[in-house]
């Protein structure tokens, strides 16, 4: 039979997927002998049994009398005793937390005869007739669906008939009263008492807890946070205990130390005379810790003691609540503490100086994404504010801007390089040319899988989304917040990782952790200047990445294809090139060259001049590059676009000769250009002419580009550099393909060789895998191939079948939204689908030659998720975008210690 309940003796904190996150760590602290009022867990099994079968499972109930009677015994109680009643509080426990999102009852067990029991044991009257009308209160919102409102407007008007403002302020009587009241609304509202039997009470409210899984706002918060819809959630039975009990009794939180610098301290709230909820609902002001060891000082010393233990058993920074029932102390919950991107390197390295942890478990303890956070661009701290509204930080950086309405405003800002941020109720895709060219986007509507914050983070724009204070009026182009009118003529600064919104112009600056990571330790610790927790965040980083640099096997590279990203690059750590892209050498003011290619006739003049023309000038270009790469790989990757995208714009050039027909001055190069253009054009340009078939297509084009390349090293091989270049081919699928082009470069490289009088034996070629059926024949193409380079962007989109460049603004917001996807498929690897071929293709590679390189560079290279698959699969290097250099490096060297701990 499946156990589903668990007294916290018998948990511990490893068995969070069955007990939750709170229960887990409840049974932790019970195993450490720490002082836990007695209680049971009752597992995420059955949960979702009942969310199965909308039925609590039978033996549920039976197990639930077995671990009742348990705590009964320890506490020498019975749950709801007219004389001396056991209370417990049943509280919701998911895996992850998802704080205020689920239900809690507290004083279950309380009824007409306990409250008198309660009142006895406690000589205090009112205190417990304040318990059972919190219970009456509770109970009918959350288990019997009562309107909250029925029982906080009876509450008021009670305050208001006897002249004060404080609950604490009512007597016993009040109370009593109050009780009456709350029962009398449960019945008009249910048509059914106040249940009495304590018993019934719980299993209600346990069957209440299990139902909460499943709220509107639940889902809409697991959706956010991408947590999964079919774990459901532990309920938790435990003894109460009560702070306000009077004078000796109290409540507080606290951390093992400073949630933000990591250092030691004592630091937490404590609330004399009160309830847990009282504390987070802000009543009353709260002491701080330290004033508890005046007011108790044996509690006091009590709870340092609990703290450090807990510390040093979970070896990071907990977060704690404690209970104090009249000089007792108790606690309530333990775990390892929430805390910012900062704030986290700060303290991993704070615990490696104390020799808590290791500088692997450091390294494990802080995450790309903590990196990529500290790595944008900031508002200046010193800089004055004036705050006007919060959205949520949907998008992190700092933007500052006009404002614009529309794609229109936007772009007319742009026009004449003025800044400018987009405000919209909501954005859809055809607000892309505006987002596009806007610092910023704010929106007042949608939450952080809406499409704003959606394509925001993936064109890396600053976003602050549902931002619900602002009232839009597009047509006007007005946007109120608080009664106030901005214009267009305004500036607003919008902050991506607070959700905050200023008025006017805020000064940004480049974040220190930037400068360290392109300068250097001196230089991002000038940049921190006199603010120790910044030089400390610098250190840190530091510190954690030189570990992760040493401990990593995966090297990694950068996609870079202009002098100036490389050097960027190598500044940002990147040990080569893995893809340098060459369609933009062949745009702008070239692409009439291309043109012109592409529309002589093969083997004329005309082409063999245009050939020869863009040589030369990719020849300088690859100069260029590998002088500032000297010593390093750099792989360049012969030109793959889409053809359509040298030639003019098909409908441009229609309307043009339309125009002329009609007036019947037709230019008959217009015509014949036309004529072309439509010869070319493509229903689906990405499975169209690109790649490799356009080298085949086009004979010379990669010629001319391997020329250029092995011209460019003999030049730098002549001046006694060590240029390291690597041919790549693109979009290749068959291995007759590849040994074309293979035998035409090695004649090329040979022939260089030979006329310059250097050796170019290094020069090496390869392929790209970007379809599936590269990848199923990798055994193949290895015969023929240097090295392989995983283009997981096009292979995601060959394996899925949909072209990123037209579905991921358009339909991604709704299959994200309903978890037909966690993550967009082109942001993090589909382990299972595109992930599966990345595997076959290593395997199938290393059949043939176990020694071959392999690589990534498609986007997937700079993913954190990303490159602990290709960590494990076992590729060689992975290559992205300059700016994810520095989380590639922190990330492989996660990946590295995280499968040696497994
Ligand atoms: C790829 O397909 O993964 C790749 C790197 O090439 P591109 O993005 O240029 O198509
Ligand atoms: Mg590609």
């Amino acid at each position: 039979m499946v156990k589903y309940v668990y007294d916290f003796s018998e948990g511990d904190k490893s068995m969070k997927d069955l007990l939750g996150g709170k229960g887990a760590n409840l049974a932790e602290m019970t195993k450490l002998g720490l002082p836990v009022p007695p209680g049971f867990t009752i597992t995420t099994e059955a949960c979702r049994a009942y969310l199965k079968d909308s039925l609590v499972p039978e033996s549920l109930a039976t197990e639930v009398t077995a671990a009742l009677r348990g705590v009964e015994d320890q506490m020498e109680r019975t749950l709801g005793d007219p004389d001396n009643p056991l209370l417990v509080s049943v509280r919701s426990g998911a895996k992850f937390s998802m704080p205020g999102m689920m239900e809690t009852v507290l004083n279950i067990g309380l009824n007409d005869q306990s409250v008198l029991g309660l009142a006895k044991i406690s000589g205090n009257e009112r205190f417990a007739w304040d318990s059972y009308r919190r219970l009456i209160q509770m109970f009918g919102k959350t288990v019997l669906d009562i309107d909250g409102d029925l029982f906080s407007d009876a509450l008021d008007s009670l305050k208001a008939e006897r002249g004060v403002t404080g609950d604490t302020e009512l007597t016993a009587e009040d109370l009593k009263g109050l009780v009456v009241t709350f029962k009398k609304i449960v019945s008009e509202q249910k048509g059914m008492d106040f249940p009495q039997d304590p018993r019934a009470q719980m299993d209600m409210a346990i069957e209440a807890v299990f139902r909460s899984w499943n709220t509107e706002r639940a889902r809409i918060y697991r959706r956010r946070e991408r947590i999964p819809h079919d774990l459901g959630t532990a309920v938790n039975i435990c003894t109460m205990v009560f702070g306000n009990m009077g004078e000796g009794s109290g409540t507080g939180v606290c951390f093992t130390r400073d949630p933000s610098s990591g250092h030691s301290g004592v630091y937490g709230d404590y609330l004399e005379n009160a309830q847990g909820e009282d504390v987070v609902a802000g009543i009353r002001n709260t002491l701080s810790l330290a004033d508890l060891e005046d007011i108790d000082k044996a509690s006091y010393d009590k709870l340092r003691g609990i703290m450090r233990k807990l510390e040093t058993h979970y070896r990071d920074m907990c977060d704690i609540e404690f209970t104090i029932e009249r000089g007792k102390l108790w606690m309530l919950q333990t775990r390892v503490g929430k805390r910012t991107a900062a704030a986290a390197f700060r303290i991993a390295i704070q615990l490696v100086e104390e020799k808590l942890i290791t500088r692997d478990e450091a390294l494990a303890r802080v995450t790309g994404d903590q990196l990529t956070q500290l790595m944008f661009p900031q508002f200046d701290q010193k800089a004055s504010k004036e705050f006007v509204a919060r959205g949520m930080a949907a998008s992190p950086g700092a933007a500052v801007g006009k404002i614009a309405f529309d794609n229109a405003q936007a772009e007319a800002f742009s026009a004449k390089g003025v800044k400018c941020v987009l405000v919209r109720r909501e954005t859809n895709p055809d607000d892309l040319p505006g987002m596009v060219v806007a610092e910023g986007v704010l929106t007042a509507r949608g939450g952080k899988t809406s499409h704003a914050a959606v394509v925001a983070r993936g064109m890396g724009k600053t976003c602050v989304c549902g931002a619900e204070a602002l009232e839009i009026n597009a047509e006007a182009r007005t946007v109120t917040i608080d009664g106030r009118v901005f214009t267009s003529d305004d500036t607003i600064a919008i902050d991506g990782q607070t959700g905050e919104i200023f008025s006017g112009d805020v000064p940004v600056t480049d974040s220190p952790v930037t400068t360290y990571l392109a300068e250097g330790l001196e230089a991002g610790l000038a940049a921190a200047g006199a603010d120790e927790g910044t030089r400390e965040l610098v250190k840190a980083v530091d510190f954690i990445l030189t570990h992760a640099d040493k401990v990593r096997r995966l090297r990694v590279r950068a996609n870079a294809d202009t002098p100036a990203d490389s050097r960027r690059s190598i500044e940002f750590g990147a040990e080569g090139i893995g893809l340098c892209r060459t369609e933009h050498m062949f745009l702008g003011s070239r692409r009439p060259l291309v043109e012109r290619a592409i529309l002589s006739a093969p083997g004329s003049d005309e082409r063999t001049a245009a050939f020869a023309e863009l040589e030369k000038l990719q020849r300088q270009d690859f100069l260029e590059m590998l002088e500032v790469m000297d010593g390093k790989s750099m792989t360049v990757r012969l030109i793959d676009p889409p053809l359509h995208e040298f030639m003019p714009a098909l409908s441009e050039l229609e309307i043009k000769v339309a125009v002329a027909k009609a007036t019947g001055e037709v230019d008959p190069a217009d015509e014949r250009m036309l004529m072309e253009v439509r010869r070319f054009h493509e229903q689906n340009p990405m499975l169209g002419l690109r790649g490799v078939r356009l080298g085949i297509y086009l004979p010379g084009l990669f010629a001319l580009q391997m020329r250029a390349l092995c011209e460019a090293a003999a030049d730098l091989v002549a001046k006694g550099l060590d240029p390291k270049p690597e041919i790549m081919v693109p979009l290749v699928g068959s291995v007759r393909e590849l040994q074309l082009i293979r035998e035409e470069g090695e004649a090329i490289i040979a022939e260089v060789q030979e006329a310059r009088g250097v050796n170019l034996s290094g020069v090496t070629i390869g392929a790209m895998i970007e379809l599936p059926r590269a990848a199923m024949t990798a055994e193949d193409l290895a015969e023929e191939a240097d090295f392989f380079s995983f283009g997981t962007n096009d292979l995601t989109q060959t394996v899925w079948g949909f072209s990123r460049d037209d579905v991921e603004g358009v339909f991604f917001p709704q299959y994200l939204e309903a978890g037909i996807f966690g993550v967009s498929p082109f942001e993090s690897i589909d382990v299972h689908g595109v992930g599966t071929l990345v595997r076959e293709g290593v395997t199938r590679a290393r059949s043939t030659k176990p020694g071959i390189k392999l690589g990534v560079c498609g986007e997937h290279g700079g993913d954190p998720a990303s490159i602990h698959f290709f960590h494990e699969v076992g590729v060689d290097y992975v290559s992205c975008s300059p700016f994810r250099v520095p989380v590639a490096r922190l990330e492989a060297g996660r990946a590295a210690v995280l499968t040696e701990e497994s």
